[in-house]
């Protein structure tokens, strides 16, 4: 795949990189391997003036930066500058946090025969970010930012698609003051990613991707025993029950598939109706996704733009064609339009059956599969019938459902009476074939720490646990 910015809205191709040599990704290991050394002896307070400062530019260029994301892969010019508002916020909370999230955690010395015993938190070194087009800023700043707070340095290998951004994130931790060498973009294909996490200077890889890309990442990861956090795809159920508030459940719904023009690993994908509201559901998802405005991604009054790239428009028109030959209902949708764009109309699908794609694959776009249920266990197990395990929503207002649902679902997070979505303050991954370890949250933070295990014996300094340098 080149490395350019191609227009999604008109097919134009805007600018094109080459890739980077293997004696210039050698060179930026090594920066990120000196800058490691030099980032661990900082202290917690100046990486978070760095990282405020990086919220301060996030904020003032939100404008420049949300137009250029909009142009690299298609996501409304609205949808964009909340995107970056929302890495400016996860930034303040890391530069406010770390100092609790990495403080050294004491135990109980005398049940571990020491005079003092504590858990201390220490980065590793350069990490190998592998990162998608979706969400070009956040997915990125979600690792970078407690990374770099923890003192890790990153190494950036985005989708091949979105360079300009990839560009401007190492332009923007450098601006901040985080130094040389802190956060660098490797504009490389795939290809490359074996090469990069299998140099002794990387000590570790996080992709957030598909299950392929996963799979691949974790065979070279097992080879050179690194540790990796995989954020993969998912097929979210969303179930609806017969105490359910259908109207808000239906407008949720709308939102929850069609945000970012669909192409959200958490986006609601599978929706699954108790027989009891299942036709007034049906009726009113469909008229809300019929209604939604399709078109240029910077017109303020669109709700749904083009998809990110040709390829992935042609494959959920084929996972639709696919269901439609095999029996499957169209309630709205089904066809994109002609012209120039990469543009697909939100579409409800039902009458699903196992042996149609949209029963078991991840849909990328604005497609929703519509389930028919007539229990609640029935409801778990399609919700659970899948091979991932990312998000899950339920819509009950009844109290003892919802405690049922939190324990059943089979996935990362459970949302109930709302959709899914991340907040710097709770842990975010999945389960099954959607991947493994945590984002966001002092979890996400320690994922790249050396958990160290301190047991000091006779003759210790009588202070306990305290704080630390780094
Ligand atoms: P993708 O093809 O896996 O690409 C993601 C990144 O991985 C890109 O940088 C890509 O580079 C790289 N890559 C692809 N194949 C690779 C391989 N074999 N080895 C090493 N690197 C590889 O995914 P996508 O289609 O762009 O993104 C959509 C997928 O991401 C969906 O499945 C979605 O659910 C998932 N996703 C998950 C989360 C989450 O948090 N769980 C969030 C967002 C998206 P190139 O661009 O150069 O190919």
């Amino acid at each position: 795949m080149p490395i350019a910015t191609t227009n999604p809205a008109t097919g134009e191709t805007l600018k094109t990189y080459d890739p980077m040599s293997a004696e210039q990704v050698d060179a930026a290991i090594e920066r990120a391997d000196v800058a490691y050394r030099q980032l661990r002896g900082t202290t917690i307070d100046q990486r978070g003036r760095w990282l405020n400062a990086a919220a301060d530019l996030l904020q003032a260029e939100r404008d420049e930066i949300a137009r250029l994301m909009t142009t690299e892969m298609g996501k409304t010019y609205a949808s964009a500058g909340a995107e970056v508002t929302k890495c400016a916020t996860a930034c303040r909370f890391y530069a406010a946090k770390a100092a609790d999230f990495l403080a050294d955690e004491p135990a109980d010395a005398g049940a571990v025969k020491a005079t003092r015993a504590f858990v201390r938190y220490q980065p590793i070194g350069p990490v190998l970010a592998v990162m998608p087009w979706n969400f070009p800023l956040w997915q990125v700043l979600r690792f970078a930012a407690p990374a770099l707070m923890a003192g890790n340095t990153g190494l950036l290998k985005h989708a091949s698609n979105v360079p300009q951004t990839a560009l401007l994130l190492e332009d923007l931790f450098r601006r901040a003051g985080f130094p040389e060498g802190a956060f660098t973009a490797l504009l490389v294909g795939s290809a490359e990613v074996d090469r990069v996490l299998s140099d002794p200077r990387v000590r570790a890889a996080t992709l957030t991707g598909s299950e392929g890309a996963g799979r691949s990442i974790a065979q070279i990861a097992g080879r050179e025993l690194k540790k990796t956090v995989l954020e993969l795809g998912g097929s979210d159920p969303f179930v609806v029950m017969p105490s359910a508030d259908l109207d808000r459940a239906a407008e949720v719904a709308t939102t929850a598939r069609c945000q970012n023009n669909g192409q959200s690993c958490i986006a609601a994908k599978r929706f699954i109706v108790h027989a009891d509201v299942f036709d007034a559901f049906a009726e009113a998802f469909a008229a809300r996704m019929s209604a939604l405005r399709v078109g240029d991604p910077m017109d303020p009054d669109t709700d749904v733009g083009p998809l990110a790239s040709e390829g992935g428009r042609d494959e959920i028109h084929a996972q639709v064609r696919d269901a439609v030959d095999k029996g499957a209902t169209v309630l709205c949708g089904g066809e994109p339009p002609a012209g120039p764009g990469w543009y697909y109309p939100p579409t409800v699908v039902t009458d699903l059956r196992p042996e149609m794609r949209m029963w078991s694959e991840e849909v990328f776009g604005p497609v929703a599969g519509l389930w028919r249920v007539s229990s609640y266990d029935e409801a778990i197990e399609v919700a659970n019938g899948t091979s991932f395990g990312l998000g899950s929503n339920a819509w009950t207002r009844d109290p003892e459902e919802q405690e049922r649902f939190a324990t059943d679902l089979d996935a990362g997070n459970v949302f109930i009476n709302g959709m899914t979505t991340s907040y710097p303050q709770l842990p975010f991954g999945g389960v099954k074939n959607s991947g493994y370890g945590r984002e966001l949250s002092a979890l996400g933070m320690r994922e790249f720490c050396n958990t160290k295990t301190v047991w000091v014996g006779e003759g210790a300094a009588s202070a306990g646990a305290g704080a630390h340098a780094e």
